[in-house]
């Protein structure tokens, strides 16, 4: 069958479905997502969901900022039935002594962008957080609003409005073509329909560098697996906690629910293929992980493990994203490459791609950090002290 529409978004991840709404709430007729599999079935589903401001450059910082303000305000920014999930818990960044220069110019840089961030002193961070071990010598920043959402749940919410809107969705259909015509976007395709469209967005997640490569599109992006744990705290007197992005021990976490706590980490990656990697946590990491964690939340150790499992990340050279117009093939879009932390920052990127593409350039956020040429032309997103622990 033959299906005419104005944009075709393909994966339906987080982003995919931030940029349906967007474009549907942009007075795109009928947008079309096409999703492999089902909603979140790729890094949204297995996300860890923080939401946190800390970051190094501006572009992220800003995307961020922009997208908490969705995320606490999502019936008037966003409407309908959905529902991400967020929980304001308040978020401690920790920095070890060594890295307090670029620290403090981070949180220069975050509250210039109007971020609601601050330095506390030891004293102060113990009163907002008596959970944690706190090093004499380190440095702490305290997000009172930032929190966690449900990645799922975000997707699905984006989702359902645009459908509201008009947009359709369509699930098990991976994408097996884009036609592209005299240097232009003229279709996709998948084994049932094609789709006339002039207008094309890979959201494809882990599997975009294989289906960008089958367009003859090249971009350095690497599918790397992570795992993550949830630990019971009942009965090891570590009562509820803030979230944390933690430097020192290069791991990130959060409360879950009322009585777990959630754990990843910044330091340990592997390439893996999208269609086959190991999705359960190992044994090695269970103990590595919570080893570090009980150094900063003492007593934790004494908890049950409740969970684990692994995700991907997409992963670029500098690991900030892609998101841009690809040059010499008209109509068609990417919006990849989030590496660990693309969950808090899509209310915005689906707000700044349906400007791009409804008004030719991002006007939310400046996004030309995030083109594609920087990989080519050396201009990566490279600061002098990049926060490591990605999530
Ligand atoms: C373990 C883990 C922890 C994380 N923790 C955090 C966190 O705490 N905070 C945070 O902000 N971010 C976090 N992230 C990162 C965040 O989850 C991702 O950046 C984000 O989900 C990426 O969304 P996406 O839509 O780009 O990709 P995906 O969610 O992977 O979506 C891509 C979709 O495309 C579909 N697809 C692929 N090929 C095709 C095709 N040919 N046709 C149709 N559909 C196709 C896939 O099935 C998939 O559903 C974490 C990620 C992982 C794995």
């Amino acid at each position: 069958m033959t299906v005419t529409s104005e944009a075709v978004i393909i994966g339906g991840g987080v982003m995919g479905a931030s940029i349906l709404y967007s474009l549907a709430a942009g007075g795109v007729r009928s947008p079309v997502l096409l999703e492999r599999d089902t909603l979140g079935s790729g890094s949204t589903g297995r996300s860890s969901g923080a939401i946190r401001m800390h970051y190094s450059t501006e572009v992220n910082a800003r995307l961020a900022w922009e997208s908490l303000a969705v995320f606490r305000n999502w019936g008037d920014a966003v409407g309908g039935d959905g529902d991400p999930g967020f929980v304001e818990t308040g978020y401690m960044v920790f920095a070890p002594q060594h890295e307090a220069a670029g620290f403090f110019q981070n949180i220069e840089m975050q509250r210039r962008v109007g971020i609601d961030t601050r330095i506390v002193d030891w004293v102060e961070a113990r009163e907002l957080a008596p959970a944690f071990h706190l090093g004499e010598d380190e440095r702490f920043a305290w997000e009172a609003q930032s929190g966690h959402g449900d990645p799922s749940g975000t997707a699905l919410a984006f989702v359902s409005r645009a459908r509201e809107l008009g947009a359709s969705v369509s699930l098990e259909s991976p994408a097996t073509r884009v036609a592209i015509r005299g240097g232009r976007v003229a279709g996709v395709e998948t084994a049932n329909e094609t789709y006339e469209t002039d207008t094309a967005v890979v959201a494809t997640g882990p599997w975009s560098s294989r289906f960008l490569r089958g367009l003859g599109v090249e971009l350095p992006l690497m599918p790397t697996r992570h795992e993550v744990i949830l630990i019971r705290r009942s009965e090891t007197g570590v009562g509820y906690h803030p979230g944390g992005g933690d430097m020192a021990n290069l791991i990130y976490f959060r409360p879950e629910a009322d009585n777990l706590t959630l754990v990843g980490n910044g330091n340990r990656e592997e390439e893996a293929d999208p269609d086959t990697y190991n999705q359960r946590a190992s044994t090695d990491f269970v103990q590595d992980v919570w080893g570090r964690l009980a150094r900063r939340i003492p007593g934790i150790e004494d908890g049950r493990l409740a969970h684990g499992y692994a995700g991907l990340y997409t992963t670029t050279p500098d690991l900030h994203p892609v998101m841009d117009r690809v040059d010499g093939i008209e109509g068609l879009y990417v919006c990849t490459g989030f590496s660990g932390h693309g969950f808090k920052l899509a209310p915005a990127v689906g707000v700044c791609m349906a400007e791009l593409i409804l008004d030719g350039e991002a006007k939310l956020v400046d996004i030309s950090p995030l083109r594609m040429g920087r990989f080519s032309d050396g201009s990566l997103n490279t600061t002098q002290y990049s926060f490591k622990v990605i999530a």
